[in-house]
């Protein structure tokens, strides 16, 4: 039961259908869409948010963990599936048996993903993935001949079968940016020496948020978008989300907890931060950063409140903040919105992650769950 009293979270998921529907308008040479739903959904919870984007025409689902590759195929989802973050001794039979769609960066979970299409009977569906210039997981160019000669190899055997070829962008949120033409330019002899290997695979990907924003050359066959399905620009330098036809799917609200008057010189919350300048009224909200508002946000964050923007007074507590209303007069119970759309005057996570240097993406992914996510 979601109870008045305490913060919750809206998610608007006729904002997340229309979001994917405009990413598809977007995408260009009949591209398709995966709905990235790591992360809870980037904190907006995955099942509800799978199934509005699957409704919307997302012909993908693209989680981190197999664990969440799983819990939608026992939440019933039958559609492709794409999961990338594995260990050696990740559940690689579960996911083959389950139809989930497996990354694999190198020799060693080529073979994981081989034994457990051997143990399966069943060719484990890999995509193989660049390093092109990441640095992060993905296989770096002097061991990509290789391996896609062992993925070759793998799939005469019937062990696997090569259904992608994929890489991800450094920088593709920063417009220009050098490294982005190198990695395309990577991902192309990467695609050529896959295709030398003899390797047809039925999808090739690249692009992310900001990529299928900005760069239409990098749509290939399918785009993989997370933030941008959830309402959010991947960067200020990219634009605004409603440059998009984008708007932010979550809304996170939480009613005064207690108002009341204080003298000046009252110190404010852990380490007196924030001392009151003179007689005024503090309104007491119940979320802290165990609720996902970030300490950092400690006498930056902004909070709509009685029709204007407060700002959060003294630190971030684990479960409550403080906001000073200063002459104005509000009661408990009276509504806080901490970040939304931001076309109802209050502000967005952008504002958020500017006030806590950090990006929307956490400020959202954070949100923490004892905040019930209230789906529309
Ligand atoms: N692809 C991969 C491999 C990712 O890890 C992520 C998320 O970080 C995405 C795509 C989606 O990125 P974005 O949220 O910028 O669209």
């Amino acid at each position: 039961r979601v109870s008045d009293w305490r913060p919750r979270a809206d998610i608007d998921l006729d904002a997340l259908r229309a979001n994917v529907r405009a990413l598809l308008e977007r995408t260009t040479g009949g591209a398709r869409l995966m709905a990235v739903v790591k992360a809870d959904a980037y904190g907006h919870g995955m099942l509800p948010c799978a199934r509005a984007a699957r409704e919307a025409g997302a012909a993908w689902l693209g989680t981190a963990t197999p664990e969440e590759a799983l819990a939608l195929r026992a939440a019933g989802d039958t559609g492709p599936v794409l999961c990338w973050v594995w260990t050696p001794g990740g559940p690689w039979r579960e996911a083959v048996e389950a139809g989930v769609d497996v990354s694999v960066s190198a020799g060693w979970a080529l073979e994981a993903a081989a034994a457990a299409g051997r143990a399966a009977g069943r060719p484990a569906r890999v995509h193989l993935k660049a390093d092109t210039g990441l640095g992060r997981n993905g296989s770096p160019p002097a061991e990509w001949p290789g391996l896609v000669a062992a993925a070759r190899a793998a799939e005469e055997a019937g062990a696997v079968r090569v259904t992608g070829l994929w890489s991800h962008f450094a920088c593709a949120d920063e417009p220009g940016h050098p490294s982005i033409a190198r990695q395309q330019a990577a991902f192309s002899w990467a695609l050529e020496e896959a295709e030398r290997a003899g390797l047809v695979p039925e999808v090739r990907h690249l692009a992310n948020s900001p990529a299928t924003l900005t760069l239409p050359e990098s749509h290939y066959d399918l785009v993989r978008t997370g933030v941008a399905v959830y309402g959010l620009s991947p960067s200020p330098e990219i634009g605004a989300p409603e440059d998009f036809g984008l708007r932010p799917v979550m809304t996170l609200r939480a009613p005064l907890a207690a108002v009341k008057r204080v003298p000046g010189g009252h110190g404010v919350s852990y380490g007196h931060h924030y001392t009151t300048p003179g007689e005024t009224t503090l309104a007491l909200i119940a979320a802290g950063y165990a609720d996902g508002v970030p300490r950092h946000a400690s006498g930056t964050g902004p909070v709509l409140v009685a029709g204007k923007w407060r700002t959060v007074a003294g630190r971030v507590a684990m479960d409550q903040f403080v906001v000073d209303l200063g002459g104005d007069t509000a009661a408990a119970g009276d509504e806080a919105v901490l970040f939304g759309p931001g076309d109802g005057g209050e502000p967005t996570a952008e504002d958020w992650a500017r006030a806590c240097g950090t990006i929307g993406y956490e400020i959202v992914t954070r949100v923490g769950p004892r905040v019930p996510r209230v789906y529309h």
